[in-house]
């Protein structure tokens, strides 16, 4: 099971190989980030885990791409090994004399191979080819001795000897670049170094020379840059052979100098003379077992140390992570399996339609799309803010309502006006009904206040409608074929404008009708009479008779509700005028060429004024409601539900038989390119998806 978790993850790492490695891969997979100066060890550290020497040596950065290696214990599957006998073994099978195993380095093993992903079933059995073909394939995508690249080889070891365990090699840190090497070298490593270890779920394997100071150490400066914590770090310190006498590094070991969580393993590794005396690393794992178990410092915790130790830490890390995060990627694959598949739909299908079915068929997305829209039934819409129908009704009942509730006619009627216009509209006959038509020439002058909130609503929709088109256009879908969209687009716009044009009349002409004629039968309208008394109560307020006897108001009949029942007789705003201008008839003076009502008004004018100005204000009140309602209704006839219905019908009338249906329908680069990698993508993550699932 545990072996079987490790190698799931490999096949997943194999599966999204082609997706650029660790860097780019939608998906973050557990893996071992080897980190550290050049030098350190760290391909040293490698070999002898996988107990071979396979990778390229030699001055310089070496390693100039990502390693991706893959070490599988090949006997799992047949009977039930584990993780201390694989490690036994591992000790037992590198370090005994045996006579079975001992066989020289280069030697052909059938037991042992290794495969490159990028040459898929070639079984490497010689070790040398495998170094050759590292060296080669690095070449191909750097050129010798210079350039870095992110893009990994990916390796994998089978073998009964090594434990199942995956690792990353990548370049050193280097300061200064050598050769044609380009200046930036040391930021260029550094940033790869990073897009690796920065992902949670990499694991880092800082390497360290012990016989070098840790605190300057630029692998674990780095790994704490993106792991200030520790908590995913692992240390090695090689080089421990090399350190000075009486030195040691148990300060470090018992986490005195840098902690982390999972700690620091000394190891040693063959130094360069061994190298080059051929010393196998069956020797050195030798050597290195009884270095740790005869030195003084090491000795009693001997078992803790060396090489075979630290890849039974890696691999039960390494476990204990992938168990920890495999529900985490196999949701991570699924829902971005789904993201490339909608994303594919919605690019449509590869297949050419014909061009007269691909213009139906986008007239008809858009049209159910548009009317869906202003139904409220888009769903993938943003559930974040208003859109389509109920930002119209936002714009009906927020803005236009209150636009039409702000217009008050007494910002522009003065007290005066209203008297001159009295005066006036008697004419020369000022007797019955002359209130009536002062109050109608002032209404109707304040009516045709309510046409310019009314045009301006009609573009306010008129915006909301474009916004609606650009919501519904910039989806990919319609990317598949710019210049179709552009035509639809263009054909919509053009549409709205031209029943706009008649909207507008309609609202100018339903603004005239109200302005025509003045209802004063409305049964909401204030009557006369009624009027009258709120002014005549409002200038004189009643103060009820107290009886001198008790000194409580005595209870009766209000004395002007007599007057007000007696002017109900005479008409609508009858005989306020009655007594008007008797005594300058009398005097038949001629009246100077300017003549304004002026003075101080009388009581009665004053009650006349006000009376006047109640009867608006109430008659206003009862347009301003039929506006608020009907103009709205106008609205969704003229423009809003009439665009619903025809402009399917438009569009097709404009574009379907269009001449240039070829032009239209030519599809966008982008879009095929796109589809192109959805399609590897999709098959990619499915693979992944697939794998996953027979955990
Ligand atoms: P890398 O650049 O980090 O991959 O380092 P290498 O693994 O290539 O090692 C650099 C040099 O240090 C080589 O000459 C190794 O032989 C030597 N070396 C690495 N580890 C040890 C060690 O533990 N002891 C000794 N004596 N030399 C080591
Ligand atoms: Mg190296």
């Amino acid at each position: 099971m545990d072996e079987h978790l490790i190698s799931t993850i490999n096949k997943l790492q194999d599966a999204l190989a082609p997706l650029g490695g660790g860097s780019q891969s939608p998906i973050d997979l557990p893996q071992i980030t080897v980190v550290g100066s050049q030098s350190s060890g760290k391909s040293s550290v490698l070999e002898n885990i996988v107990g071979r020497d396979f990778l390229p040596r030699g001055t310089g950065i070496v390693t100039r791409r990502p390693l991706v290696l893959q070490l599988v214990n090949r006997r799992v599957k047949k009977d039930s090994h584990n993780v201390d006998s694989a490690a036994n073994e591992l000790i037992d099978l590198h370090v005994s004399d045996d006579k079975a195993n001992n066989k020289s380095q280069s030697e052909d093993n059938a037991e042992e191979w290794g495969e490159f992903l990028h040459l898929p079933g070639k079984k490497f059995y010689n070790f040398d080819e495998i170094r050759q073909e590292i060296v080669r394939e690095t070449d191909k995508l750097t050129g010798p001795n210079s350039g870095i690249s992110p893009i990994p080889i990916n390796l994998r070891i089978y073998s009964p000897h090594i434990l199942t365990l995956t690792l990353v090699d990548l370049p050193g840190l280097t300061k200064v670049p050598v050769g044609d090497q380009p200046p930036d070298i040391e930021k260029q490593i550094k940033d790869m170094l990073l897009k690796y270890i920065s992902k949670p779920n990499s694991i880092i394997l800082s390497v360290n020379a012990a016989n070098t100071d840790l605190a300057n150490s630029d692998g674990l400066k780095l790994a704490r840059e993106v792991d200030p914590e520790g908590m995913r770090t692992i240390g090695v310190l090689t080089k421990v052979d090399l350190m000075d006498q009486g030195t040691d590094v148990i300060d470090i070991l018992a986490g005195r100098v840098i902690p982390l969580r999972y700690g620091y393993i000394p190891v040693i590794n063959r130094g360069q003379k061994d190298i080059e005396r051929k010393k196998t690393i069956r020797d050195a794992l030798k050597d290195e077992r009884s270095f740790f178990e005869n030195h003084p410092s090491y000795s009693s915790k001997a078992h803790y140390c060396g090489t075979p130790y630290l890849a039974k830490k890696l691999n039960s890390i390494l476990l204990h992570h992938i168990r920890q995060t495999l529900p985490d990627i196999k949701a991570k694959i699924e829902a971005t399996l789904k993201k490339y598949q909608n994303e594919l739909f919605n690019l449509g299908p590869e297949s050419m339609d014909s061009p007269s079915s691909v213009v139906l068929s986008m007239i008809t997305d858009f049209s159910n799309e548009y009317a869906g829209i202003l139904d409220g039934e888009a769903k993938e819409l943003s559930s974040q803010e208003l859109s389509g129908g109920a930002r119209i009704s936002f714009v009906f009942h927020e803005v236009f309502k209150n636009g039409i509730d702000a217009l008050d006619p007494f910002d522009q009627i003065k007290d005066s006006d209203i008297r001159t216009i009295m005066y006036n509209s008697s004419g020369s006959a000022p007797s019955l009904f002359v209130g009536t038509e002062a109050f109608e020439v002032l209404v109707k002058q304040q009516i045709r206040r309510c046409e310019e909130p009314s045009l301006r609503l009609v573009s306010l929709v008129f915006d909301e409608l474009v916004r609606m088109l650009k919501q519904i256009i910039s989806q990919t879908k319609y990317a598949r074929y710019p210049a179709l969209r552009e035509a639809i687009s263009n054909q919509f716009i053009e549409f709205l404008k031209e029943a706009i044009v008649a909207t507008n009349e309609f609202v100018v002409d339903i603004i005239s009708s109200e302005q025509t004629y003045i209802n004063t039968a409305h049964p909401d309208l204030l009557k006369g009479s009624q009027a009258m008394a709120m002014v005549e109560e409002r200038l004189h307020p009643r103060q009820p008779a107290l009886d001198p006897k008790t000194g409580k108001p005595i209870q009766g009949q209000p004395p002007s509700a007599k007057t007000a029942a007696a002017e109900e007789k005479s008409g609508f705003f009858g005989g306020f005028f009655s007594t008007k201008n008797k005594k300058k008839l009398a005097a038949l003076e001629s009246p100077p060429p300017v003549l304004k009502a002026t003075g101080q008004m009388t009581e009665r004018e004053t009650l006349e004024t006000e009376v006047i100005k109640l009867l608006i204000s109430s008659y206003f009140s009862i347009v301003k409601r039929t506006v608020a309602d009907i103009i709205p209704k106008a609205l969704m006839l003229k423009l809003i539900v009439k665009s619903k219905k025809d402009i399917q019908k438009v569009l097709l009338e404009k574009l379907y038989g269009n001449q240039d249906i070829n032009e239209l329908t030519k599809e966008n680069e982008i879009t095929i390119q796109r589809r192109k990698e959805c399609k590897k993508m999709v098959e990619i993550l499915r693979h992944a998806s697939d794998i996953v699932s027979s955990v």
